[in-house]
């Protein structure tokens, strides 16, 4: 951090010796915005300018034809989309979405959405005028969960992540060695899902949905899932910090929210958000007088500061998942017995030297198709050096004790954190 701001510093200074007091730099200068206007386009939420070398119809053509293919592909498989598979459910999906949409960034744009037969709690946007969304997520969420969702993927777009993803890893593979690590593009995703969560949660708000819905759907996944911290690599923030990140931005726009519409000032509240700035905006600068180097160098620095905090990311992952894999060293599993058909009671022994809260332990369990299936249990409060603490797991997937004990199966630690 303190290095960055050193660097940004140092530029600036330089590039201000540059120009001062001479005449035949303001045609440079000059020069310079429309290079940087022709390479950059502003971000449509924050201000601050982005690296992209697709323009939006570009974008569009690209990202629809991904989505016109799966299309093709569910028609040739004969499976339904939209109202001939739901039309309930699809009603209630284009209800939702179009409340979100009006309130979004990109509301002059026709947009639609499509509902497709899968059973799996997922939606996607591939940077086009379509998002879609599984059958399985709008069976488990109620409205205000689906807006929650949906808003998500709309500002994927908004704040052009498709195009910032493809030059990211234009230049991650022309970058360092230490940039080509994978965690890096994990991390880097990560911080996109973080500030598609944030412009999602004011979309809601606006919308006059719960903007505290988010928070409901992560909470939750917590504590089916855990966070598998010492499993993977995270592309997406972990369940946990997901629920806290959403609520404290759920408590910063709820002034927004009135329930069941949109907010009638909800175009001003949106476009003149400062909560929504990663950055001063600079375009009041004027081409010419020296917005010409700022433009350039606030691309570059832009980038240079996505690059940092994606850097940043990628240690704070490592290391956690390094901490999580230490601590499962030191645990040990005394005594394990079948509960009912479909739980069981594990007896644990924690080693370690340092006091531990936010303990969640996981069991993997392999079938015979190589599906995994995973389960946790969470230890409440704080775990101190030497104690022993009971679990129960339970199996949410329908499977019993029976099906599980055939299975290749190992417990981990899915999650711990340091008590102070
Ligand atoms: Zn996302």
């Amino acid at each position: 951090m303190k290095i960055n701001q050193h660097l940004a510093q140092l530029l600036i200074a330089v590039c201000v010796a540059l120009l001062s007091g001479c005449q035949t730099l303001q045609n440079i200068d000059k020069g310079l915005y429309d290079v940087a206007e022709s390479i950059t386009e502003t971000d449509r939420v924050t201000g601050q300018r982005t690296l992209s070398t697709a323009d939006r119809s570009a974008q569009i053509r690209q990202g629809n034809a991904a989505v016109e293919q799966l299309l093709a592909d569910e028609k040739k498989a004969g499976r339904r989309i939209n109202a001939a598979l739901d039309s309930r459910q699809y009603q209630r999906l284009v209800r939702i979405f179009d409340r979100i949409h009006q309130v979004s960034h990109l509301s002059q744009e026709r947009w639609q959405p499509i509902l497709i037969d899968r059973d799996s709690f997922n939606a996607f946007t591939t940077g086009g005028t379509y998002i879609v969304v599984h059958r399985g997520l709008m069976q488990q969420l109620n409205d205000d969960e689906v807006a929650a969702v949906v808003g998500h993927e709309i500002a994927h777009t908004v704040a052009n992540h498709a195009g910032e993803r493809q030059t990211t890893q234009q230049i991650s593979t022309l970058a360092s060695s230490a940039a080509r690590k994978q965690g890096y593009q994990a991390a880097y995703t990560h911080e996109l899902e973080r500030e598609a969560d944030r412009i999602g949660v004011l979309y809601a708000a606006l919308a006059g949905f719960d903007p505290y819905a988010a928070t409901g759907i992560w909470q939750r996944q917590y504590q089916q899932q855990g966070n598998a911290r010492s499993l993977f690599a995270h592309d997406h923030p972990v369940n946990a910090e997901r629920a806290a990140e959403t609520r404290a931005l759920a408590d910063r726009v709820k002034q927004y929210y009135q329930p069941g519409r949109i907010n009638p000032n909800a175009a001003q509240l949106r476009d003149n958000n400062s909560l929504w700035q990663k950055h001063q905006n600079r375009d009041q600068e004027l081409a010419g007088e020296g917005g010409g180097v700022t433009a350039i160098l606030s691309t570059a620095l832009g980038a240079y500061v996505d690059h940092q905090q994606a850097k940043r990311e990628a240690v704070r992952q490592s290391q956690y998942a390094q901490f999580v894999k230490a601590v499962e060293s030191y645990m040990k599993l005394e005594q394990q017995r079948r509960a009912t058909d479909k739980s069981w009671t594990t007896r644990w022994r924690y080693s370690g030297n340092l006091p531990l809260k936010g303990v969640i332990m996981g069991f993997l369990a392999q079938d015979s198709t190589g599906k995994i299936h995973r389960y946790v249990a969470h230890q409440p409060g704080i775990v101190r050096p030497g104690q022993r603490f009971t679990l129960t797991f339970k199996t949410n997937d329908g499977l019993t004790l029976k099906q599980i004990e055939a299975m290749k199966a190992r417990y981990y630690v899915d999650d711990a954190m340091p008590a102070r």
